[in-house]
């Protein structure tokens, strides 16, 4: 009977114990499922409020407990990135190209990931070596971009162009970009002393973009350097039919180059015929240095307030209370002392070059922005924009 009893009882304890196990790794799952999303959760609403550290935090909390999840390895990675801590990012990428449970589509996206890693920590020859293997994928158009991006920071521009002209379609010519690459070189062989490559490079810039102003400066510079003042005065008045703004960064050089010739009045004559079509403050500068060298201050005086009753603005006010300085009466000076340095102080910003893509402020001029590395970026013109009416 006893027996009997004992075999009763052995289905419903392994029934339970079945039932126990089963319960457990339910609860096992529904923790891990209900603490994945949490913390992602959490993760992508510090990620929402700009807290990056918190995200990061929360998001290596989850690689912990599931470290296959390979788009969390994307996620974390490229945070580590944009947070400026490379070698992270670059390890996480690694580890992700070093599985061989991972698609090909995401072996793809890692080795560009990894790819942008190297080019944030500077690590060019690697990022170059990883972009080019990306040629024949999806990332074959931004794996360019990158590389144009880097040769240019490496001024390789013969790999600039190359890879210029490979990304230039209907969406985008490359036209300007390409042609101030053949200046830098024509720069670069100036630099050289090899006047007749850089030459050569200012035709291939002019030939790729007319409108290329640049290069016309760097050719009259070239001829002005040789002594061939006429050929230099030819190559620097082309740039009116090319963009006349440009010509405030020419009206010195022309200046000079009409001096040498010994013919200083056509030079003032041209920029004055400059300034009446295309008002600019430079210009008025320029003519003013150049008429009191040539016939005193007086009448340059007298140029600079009928410019001023043309075109009111408060860098040319400066100009004018400078030159009033040499006239004032030793009693007076101190009060038109402190005027000028009033103007000084708040023209400080607008006698400077800005760029009109990421706003930086240079005293030189730059074809190349330093601070967003656009091309082409600068306004020829100092920031007059500041008008006394
Ligand atoms: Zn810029």
């Amino acid at each position: 009977m006893d027996m009997e009893l004992w075999w009763l009882v052995l289905p419903p304890l392994f029934f339970g114990m079945g039932w126990l196990a089963a319960r457990i790794d339910i609860r096992q799952l529904l923790r891990e499922t209900r603490k994945l999303p949490l913390a992602y959760y959490k993760g992508l609403n510090f990620l929402l409020n700009e807290e990056q550290d918190k995200a990061i935090a929360e998001f290596a909390e989850i690689i912990k407990s599931d470290p296959h999840s390979v788009d969390l390895n994307f996620a974390l990675g490229s945070m580590f990135r944009r947070k400026g801590e490379h070698e992270r990012a670059i390890l996480i990428h690694q580890n992700l190209l070093a599985r061989n449970d991972i698609s090909a589509e995401q072996r793809l996206k890692g080795q560009y990931e990894l790819a942008l890693d190297f080019v944030k920590a500077g690590l060019f020859d690697r990022a170059e070596e990883m972009l080019q293997k990306l040629a024949d994928s999806p990332y074959a158009r931004t794996a360019s971009q990158q590389l144009l991006d880097i040769y240019q920071l490496e001024k390789n521009w013969e790999k600039a162009i190359e890879t210029a002209n490979r990304l230039a379609d209907g969406t985008a010519s490359f036209q300007n970009e390409v042609a101030e690459f053949h200046c830098e070189m024509a720069q670069r062989d100036i630099a050289n002393s090899q006047p007749e490559q850089a030459r050569g490079n200012l035709e291939k810039a002019l030939q790729i973009h007319r409108k290329c102003v640049r290069a016309n400066m760097l050719l009259g510079d070239i001829a002005m350097a040789a002594g061939e003042l006429d050929d230099a005065i030819e190559h620097w008045k082309r740039i009116e039919n090319q963009d006349p703004q440009y010509l405030s960064l020419v009206g010195s050089r022309l200046m000079e180059a009409y001096k040498q010739a010994g013919r200083p009045a056509e030079g003032v004559q041209l920029l004055r015929t400059y300034l009446t079509s295309y008002p600019s403050l430079d210009i008025v500068d320029q003519v003013f240095q150049a008429i009191s060298e040539l016939d005193g201050l007086d009448t340059a005086k007298e140029f600079l307030y009928a410019e001023l009753r043309r075109n009111a603005s408060l860098l040319g006010l400066r100009s004018l209370v400078e030159v009033e300085l040499h006239y004032v009466a030793a009693e007076r000076r101190p009060d038109l002392e402190a005027v000028r340095n009033l103007l000084h102080e708040h023209t400080k910003k607008l006698a400077m070059y800005q760029c009109q893509q990421c706003g930086f402020r240079a005293r030189q001029y730059y074809w190349h922005c330093p601070g967003c590395a656009g091309w082409e970026s600068y306004l020829p013109k100092l920031g007059g924009g500041a008008r006394v009416t």
